[in-house]
């Protein structure tokens, strides 16, 4: 495919455990100014940063051979996984989101935007300031994405776009979809994200989104695309998550290396030491269906370009239906997805990724 350009052209240098790829086409010699006009939100950020450019820059210097070596020494310890008082949080917030009184999340609706405000209220808790970026689901109606600004220790200029689509399908004959798997797991997922990080910040800018209207066809995420809140050449990889919540083979899905294959190799260290099955598949385009590169958020940043990873079950029999609730959620094997994930997150943030378009 013609848009499928991305990480393959760009020529990432894997290191020999296959657990580090190195910068190779851009160094502490990127114009810092390049980061000028940047809208607010993340501009507020990086004027704090501006305050520590020589100890970033001298961090820029420093920080591949950081890698070198403990990529090819004993390497950085796994994060613990989640612990009581987090797993309780977790199904928590699932809760909220899968109760009857959300009505199904229904973009466009009072209790989409009562689901926005308190996502910006949880990522309050968690000591982030969210904003919701309002856009139009059509014929006026209002649908919003909710983000958070993280900047990175790193110094870099690359961002990591996290995406979970809080919305679901409402009410249907009377019948409450409550959308438990899909995907109040992921947003609840993304909300454990964002407490991790605010524990251990990234290496990498990110961006957490909770997007709205993926039931409309990818909507909040093509919105996102379409007025990104950094130039969209920044943006090196769309972690999303959708359907974390159950699987009675055990399995959880990391979708996309099979078009971007530099992101296999820590994505497989990962699934040697994951609390569930991490398996790979569904992004092969002669796969139809099975290929589910655009059948959830990831498919609007693949189509701009941007290297995906998507983590998700199969689907399961209460898919899209009104029985896909907090109930029939598996909350081992949910919060070992979400530990999943977070092993995932940290093997991807400690990539080095060469620009995907230059200057
Ligand atoms: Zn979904």
């Amino acid at each position: 495919m013609g848009q499928d350009r991305g990480l393959e052209s760009d020529g990432w240098t894997v290191h020999g455990d296959g657990t580090v790829l190195e910068r190779r086409k851009i160094g502490p010699t990127v114009p810092r100014n390049r980061r000028r006009g940047r809208p607010f939100a993340v501009q507020s950020f990086r004027n704090a940063m501006s305050r520590v450019a020589n100890r970033a820059l001298l961090l820029l210097l420093v920080v591949p051979l950081i890698w070198t070596t403990t990529s090819c020494g004993q390497g950085a310890e796994p994060r613990p996984g989640l612990d009581a008082a987090e797993r309780e949080v977790l199904m928590k917030d699932l809760f909220w989101l899968a109760d009857d009184a959300r009505n199904g999340r229904r973009a466009g609706s009072d209790d989409a935007a009562a689901v926005r405000e308190w996502l910006v209220g949880r990522f309050a808790e968690a000591g982030y300031e969210a904003r919701v970026m309002p856009f139009d689901l059509g014929n006026g109606i209002p649908g919003g994405n909710v983000m958070v600004a993280i900047p990175g220790k790193g110094g870099g200029e690359d961002v990591i776009v996290v995406t979970a689509h809080y919305d679901h399908v409402g009410v249907r004959n009377g019948a409450i979809y409550n959308g438990a798997d899909d995907n109040a797991s992921g947003t609840a997922a993304l909300l454990a994200l964002a407490a991790e990080l605010a524990v251990s910040p990234p290496s990498h800018d990110v961006l957490l989104v909770a997007l709205d209207a993926e039931e409309w066809g990818l909507l909040g995420a093509e919105a996102f695309v379409r007025e990104p809140p950094v130039p969209l050449e920044r943006i090196v990889l769309n972690v999303n998550m959708d359907m974390l919540g159950r699987s009675d083979a055990g399995e959880l899905y990391a979708a996309g290396p099979g078009r971007y294959p530099e992101l296999k190799g820590p994505l497989e260290t990962v699934a040697a030491r994951a609390p569930v099955r991490l398996l790979f598949g569904h992004d092969d385009p002669s796969h139809g269906r099975d290929d589910w590169t655009h059948q959830s958020d990831q498919g609007a940043f693949h189509a701009a370009g941007i290297p995906f990873v998507y983590f998700g079950v199969e689907d399961h029999e209460d898919y899209h239906r009104p029985t896909d609730d907090a109930d029939r959620i598996n909350p081992e094997f949910f919060a070992g997805a979400v530990e999943t994930v977070l092993l995932a997150f940290d093997a991807l943030d400690r990539l080095e990724f060469s620009p995907r378009v230059k200057g």
